[in-house]
This record gives C-alpha cells, sequence and structure tokens, in this order.
C-alpha cells in the first residue's frame, strides 16, 4: 500500500510525498497538519513545515492549471 497523506514541499519547490510510519524505525513525536487547512496528517515524525493535506495538494495543482 503507498497511501499518500499529504505532501511536503522542498526548498527547491518540488513536492514529496509523505507516508504512513513504518515499523521498525524511529520517528519524533511531533504531529503535522496541514499549514493550509489545519487538518491532521500524521500523529508522528513532525513537525514538518510547510506541509499540506491531499486535498490542498489537488486545489494547488488545480490553481496552477488554472494560472498557465
Ligand atoms: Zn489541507
Amino acid at each position: 500500500m503507498t497511501d499518500t497523506l499529504g505532501y511536503t514541499k522542498h526548498p527547491d519547490g518540488s513536492w514529496e510525498p509523505i507516508k504512513p510510519l513504518e515499523k521498525g524505525y524511529i520517528y519524533s513525536a511531533g504531529m503535522v497538519t496541514c499549514s493550509r487547512c489545519g487538518k491532521f496528517i500524521r500523529s508522528m515524525g513532525g513537525p514538518m513545515e510547510g506541509c499540506i493535506c491531499v486535498h490542498c495538494y489537488i486545489e494547488d495543482l488545480r490553481a496552477n492549471k488554472e494560472t498557465d
């Protein structure tokens, strides 16, 4: 399963999918939430800056298409 929970933006402007946590790894206890709508993305592995949920990511793609 490759469920994408959200996306995080790199300094170069590319988006990296945020995946569910895998067992066997150690994660920091930080909540990841959407920086646009505040929606909960993941309970651990944060905090991350500039994360957006899948919904906002799609909205963003749509908005970018309209301005092309
Ligand atoms: Zn969102």
